[in-house]
């Protein structure tokens, strides 16, 4: 019989009102840490939703607004000492993929005092405070992932941790929320989505189920993204990226991601250019190798993406005005990030392991000088 494992133990609702009309807070705790961006959550409606919806509650609540993009390990290390201080017994992260991660560390961290910043890696710890995810961007499926990605400096790279304790226990998926997010976001959160569901399809842990989730993602995400090129950045349009981003991130839930993520860090973390921006140079190219190994699913991956093949993919993801595929990097940089990446374990959790000197020729040939 079909493969069928799966487990996303993730509670969510969605639509128009969704968190605004939630009400069940106490369920959590009855003091709570607020986690979020420096500006998004406030722009967007969410963080006044939360905080009228929390009092309505009668619960207390803090708010740690200090998360940047791609957040570091010492700034989520310090919200989880202010939420300890504070007393916090449940954290509620609004964002994008980066506050909605830091919120996930910050519980790890409130629930683990004794933890230094980086034994977050190494170290047996106590479950996370309780999280719920309210997500601004539809990229990153962090509020139904067991992953918190976070910023390095000490080994120059992001680096993720993960646990079942760190699944939301509700994701909010008010597509309203997204309305504010700039075109040039809306399209590099879009193509992170879309690498989740391809990178996961030809990860050696696929099965039915991911393969379902993934092939109506795609379908779903690869319209989003017609759109967003067309300049329709309509409630519609909104609706479909957030159904497909959080479709995505239940199948990488269970498949991880691929080489597009692990290089990708690097445009991210040596260049600034955003996560799914990233993705974009390299998603094209991991079709075209994964094919060497199972050609009939990189043809079921153009057919949904409506496309030929991984020329017409390439052509597809840099055709956003507001996002160019322009990065021009020495050959040095080049053979430094193949090297890099060719060990990360995300290349060997795929079904065609690339080589080092393939993965040189995907930088070159796409972020080359
Ligand atoms: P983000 O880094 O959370 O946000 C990018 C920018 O968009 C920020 O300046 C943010 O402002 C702004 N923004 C967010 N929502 C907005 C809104 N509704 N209106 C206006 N501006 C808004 O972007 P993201 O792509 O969602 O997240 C990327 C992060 O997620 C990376 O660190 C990546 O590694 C991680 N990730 C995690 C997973 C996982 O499974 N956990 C998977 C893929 C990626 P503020 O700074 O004010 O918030
Ligand atoms: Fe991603």
């Amino acid at each position: 019989m079909a493969n069928m494992d799966f487990f996303n133990p993730v509670r969510i609702l969605s639509g128009e009102g969704c968190f605004r009309n939630f009400k069940d807070f106490v369920a959590f705790g009855s003091r709570c840490a607020i986690v979020c961006g420096k500006t998004s959550a406030k722009k967007c409606g969410a963080l006044a939703d939360a905080e009228a919806a929390l009092r309505a509650a009668g619960i207390d609540y803090m708010i740690f607004d200090r998360i940047e993009p791609n957040p570091m390990l010492a700034t989520v290390y310090e919200g989880g000492r202010l939420a300890r201080v504070f007393g916090a017994e449940f954290v509620l992260a609004i964002g994008g993929g980066s506050p909605l991660d830091a919120g996930k560390a910050v519980a790890a961290f409130a629930a683990n005092p004794d933890l230094a910043p980086e034994e977050i890696y190494t170290a047996p710890r106590k479950p996370a405070l309780p999280i719920l995810a309210v997500n601004t961007t539809a990229g990153t499926g962090s509020e139904v992932t067991p992953y918190s990605i976070l910023t390095v400096p000490s080994l120059e790279n992001k680096k993720s941790f993960a646990g079942d304790d760190l699944y939301a226990k509700i994701a909010f998926c008010d597509p309203t929320y997204t309305l504010s997010l700039p075109r040039s976001f809306t399209m590099s959160t879009a193509v992170d989505a879309l690498s989740h569901a391809v990178e996961g399809y030809f990860m050696k842990k696929a099965n039915a189920v991911s393969d379902a989730l993934a092939e109506k993602a795609i379908v779903l995400l690869q319209t989003g993204i017609r759109a967003i090129v067309a300049g329709d950045l309509s409630l519609k349009t909104r609706e479909t990226l957030l159904y497909g981003s959080t479709l995505a991130g239940m199948v990488i839930s269970r498949t991880g991601t691929g080489f597009v993520h692990s290089t990708g860090y690097m445009l991210t973390y040596n260049h600034g250019t955003p996560h799914g921006w990233a993705n974009a140079y390299f998603l094209p190219d991991f079709v075209a190798c994964m094919a060497k190994a199972a050609p009939e699913r990189a043809e079921t991956i153009y057919k949904l993406c409506g496309v030929a093949d991984s020329a017409e993919l390439a052509a597809l993801l840099g055709s956003c005005d507001e996002m160019p595929l322009d990065l021009k990097l020495s050959d040095e940089l080049c053979v430094r990030y193949a090297e890099k990446t060719i060990g990360a374990k995300n290349v060997a959790n795929a079904v065609y392991t690339v080589g080092y000197d393939e993965l040189l020729a995907i930088l070159r040939k796409r972020v080359g000088a």
